[in-house]
This record gives structure tokens, C-alpha cells and sequence, in this order.
């Protein structure tokens, strides 16, 4: 038997082995032709990934807490107002990061696994001063997907700039930031961008450079300047030399390929197999008898499902069953409900199987732990919904 699991948690993913091979090969100078051609080529991607095609794109070593961090700390000088929209643990986030930057900050906060009332949204805007606002379009703690098509809208009618956290749906859920107008839409390689953890990734409106360019105050951290980067950024993308910090040389090489496949399969596609996975998933997990922590069905995120465990049964003891039998998922994240729920990533490269062999392990795992589940019950279900859906 093959000692590998199969890793469903929302990020780190399953990697595609092309990404990985970028990984592995030897790394080169950062200014080293090919590199700069694989960073000018990423750039360039993130415009189509993003659906973003007047953005400026960043792509800086670290994790997407740095994504959001560069997008507080570059939009925001001391005293500014934030409106911060959140549906869980990461818009809470927010609240810390922008604080620190010296903003005067408000939050909105959902009933855990609930969208939030955009007449609330509405109503704070029109107590107006805000700069910007942040919303979290799913917040991996409550598997919540804010609809967030309209929040450019919302935006500009409040004069407002608007930060979309991305970091668990770019490239899985659909997001048009150009046609959206949304300011800032960031994310971490990860999640559904398909590269191993350590890049921090946005991409930035016109408006919102603008706006950095109109501060009259230096930015507080040194290493998330976008003075900084934005030479930087501007000289791999015209093809040439250039370094603030080294950058990342083997995350890039596999980003530009994971950017490459993700072109390839086309934006459209991409979102329609993340949507129908989901679909097929959720509906495996109805066939348990479980609950979901979203309890809007449309607001259900495609690129991860958090799941209610069954009464009485321990949470150790059904996760280590699931990986017992080959499959890692990961346990709840929102302190108030922490022990009462589990969360499945689908995301990136997912494929029907990899849903086909989680639904089975639950399905072990929940019979290990004494629920009564007919043999089955979850794979069929979500093959019948594939059966209904796809077209
Ligand atoms: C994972 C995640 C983050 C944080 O990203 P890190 O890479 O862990 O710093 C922020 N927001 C959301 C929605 C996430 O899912």
C-alpha cells in the first residue's frame, strides 16, 4: 500500500505535479533570463485569472496575511475610517490589521454562517468618511461566500475603496474584478492558485494606486511598500533585472505554471468544475444526515464545505477515523463553534474521485464512530447529483 493521503483542507491543496517539478528544479538567479521571463508571464496571467485587465498585480514572498497587510497598509494612513464586512474569523482579521495601521475602524459582523444584510452595509456607508472597506468573500471559518458583485457598485456610490479578501476563492469562485470594479482583490498561492504556501498575491485597480499615490504619509512597514514593489513589479514585467528582496525564484517558476494550466483550462470552466464539485459534495454530505454551518444554501461556498458533526460524536475521533481511512480534513476554526464542526476543502485541482474518495472516508469514518450509514449512501448521492448537473 502506497503511504500518501489524500489532503482536503482549505489550503494547503493537492498540488498538480507539473507545480510541484517547478519546485523541485534547481533554482536559478533572480535575475536570470528565464526567471525573469516566468515572473513578466505570472504578472501578465494574474490579469486573466483575476479578470482584471487594467490591474496592477503583486507578487511578494509571504502568506496572504501579507496580502492583506499590503493592502491595509498601503490604502491606509492614520485616522482614516474602515468598514470592515465580516463573516468569520478571517474578516475579524481584519479588524486587528487595519487598527494597526492607525485606522479608525467599524465592523459589521454576520450571525456565524450568514451573509451579512447589505441595508447594514448600506446604512454604515451612509454615516459616511469612510476611505475603505473590506469584505471577505469566503471566509474559510464559516465556509460563507459573500455575494460580492455588487460591492464595487456599493463602493462607488459611497466613494469608497473596496478590499476583497480572495484568499479561498481566487481561481475557484467566480470573481470579475475588472468588470466588478473592485479595488483590491488579493490571496496566497495555497488555495485555489494551486502552488505551495508562500507567495502573497493582489491585484490592484488604478484607482486604488491612485490612491496610495495621493498619501500624504510614508507607509508604515517597510517590507509591504508598494514604493517598493511597484519598480520591481514593472521591471519583470517589461523583461528586465531588478531586486528590493529576493524574491521567491521557485515559488514563481511553479506559479507560473500553476497560472499557466489555469488560463489553459479557461476562467468559465474553471468556476462551472469548482461549482459542480461543490454541488456533488454537499449534496454526498446531505445523504449523512449532516448539517452545514452555512445555512443560506445559496451563500454555500464552492471551494470548501464546513460540515456539522452528528450528536454525540467526538471530533477527534471521527477526523482521525477520516484519516485513518486516507483522507485529511480539517477540524473547525471559528472559536465559538470550534468543536462542533469540520471543514473539506475542494479546491484547485480537485477532481470527482478526490470527492468520491473523501465522501467514502467520511462515510468509514462516521460508521467507526457508531452512526448508522447506509453503504454507499454519500458516493451515490453525489454521483446522481453529477449525473442531474452536468451538462
Ligand atoms: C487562509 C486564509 C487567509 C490567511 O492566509 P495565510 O496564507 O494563512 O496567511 C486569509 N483569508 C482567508 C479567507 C483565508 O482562507
Amino acid at each position: 500500500m502506497k503511504d500518501r493521503s489524500l489532503l482536503m483542507i482549505p489550503g494547503p491543496i493537492e498540488f498538480e505535479p507539473a507545480v510541484l517539478q517547478a519546485l523541485g528544479a534547481p533554482t536559478t538567479s533572480h535575475v536570470a533570463p528565464g526567471f525573469i521571463d516566468a515572473f513578466g508571464r505570472a504578472l501578465e496571467n494574474m490579469r486573466q485569472v483575476w479578470l482584471a485587465p487594467e490591474g496592477q498585480p503583486f507578487i511578494v514572498a509571504g502568506s496572504g496575511t501579507l496580502a492583506m497587510e499590503m493592502a491595509g497598509a498601503n490604502l491606509i494612513e492614520p485616522g482614516d475610517r474602515a468598514l470592515v464586512l465580516s463573516t468569520g474569523v478571517f474578516g475579524d482579521r481584519f479588524e486587528d490589521l487595519l487598527s494597526r495601521h492607525g485606522a479608525d475602524v467599524t465592523v459589521l459582523r454576520a450571525p456565524i454562517g450568514q451573509t451579512l444584510d447589505f441595508n447594514r452595509v448600506e446604512d454604515a456607508l451612509k454615516g459616511g468618511g469612510y476611505k475603505l472597506l473590506t469584505v471577505t468573500h469566503v471566509d474559510t471559518s464559516t465556509a460563507v461566500r459573500m455575494p460580492i458583485c455588487s460591492i464595487g457598485d456599493l463602493a462607488r456610490r459611497h466613494s469608497v475603496l473596496s478590499v476583497v479578501d480572495g484568499v479561498c476563492s481566487v481561481a475557484g469562485e467566480e470573481i470579475q474584478q475588472g468588470d466588478w470594479d473592485l479595488d483590491v482583490v488579493l490571496t496566497a498561492s495555497q488555495k485555489a492558485i494551486g502552488v505551495p504556501p508562500g507567495l502573497a498575491l493582489l491585484v490592484a485597480s488604478q484607482r486604488a494606486m491612485e490612491a496610495f499615490s495621493a498619501r500624504s504619509t510614508p507607509v508604515r512597514s517597510y517590507f509591504a511598500d508598494w514604493e517598493k514593489w511597484l519598480p520591481i513589479m514593472a521591471a519583470y514585467e517589461g523583461r528586465k533585472p531588478s531586486y528590493f528582496g529576493t524574491p521567491a525564484v521557485n515559488l514563481v517558476a511553479a506559479l507560473d505554471v500553476s497560472l499557466r494550466q489555469i488560463v489553459d483550462e479557461g476562467m468559465t470552466a474553471r468556476f462551472a468544475r469548482h461549482e459542480l464539485l461543490a454541488g456533488a459534495f454537499r449534496a454526498g454530505v446531505r445523504a449523512f444526515g449532516l448539517d452545514f454551518v452555512t445555512t443560506e444554501p445559496d451563500h454555500r461556498a464552492n471551494t470548501l464545505t464546513a460540515c456539522r458533526y452528528p450528536e454525540g460524536v467526538a471530533a477527534a475521533d471521527l477526523l482521525s477515523a477520516i484519516k485513518h481511512a486516507g483522507v485529511i480534513v480539517a477540524g473547525g476554526l471559528h472559536p465559538e463553534i470550534k468543536t462542533e464542526y469540520f471543514r473539506v476543502g475542494h479546491m484547485g485541482a480537485v477532481r470527482m474521485a478526490d470527492i468520491l474518495a473523501t465522501l467514502g472516508a467520511i462515510e468509514i469514518g462516521l460508521r467507526s464512530v457508531g452512526c448508522a450509514v447506509a453503504a454507499g449512501i454519500g458516493v451515490a448521492a453525489a454521483l446522481e447529483w453529477q449525473a442531474g448537473n452536468e451538462d
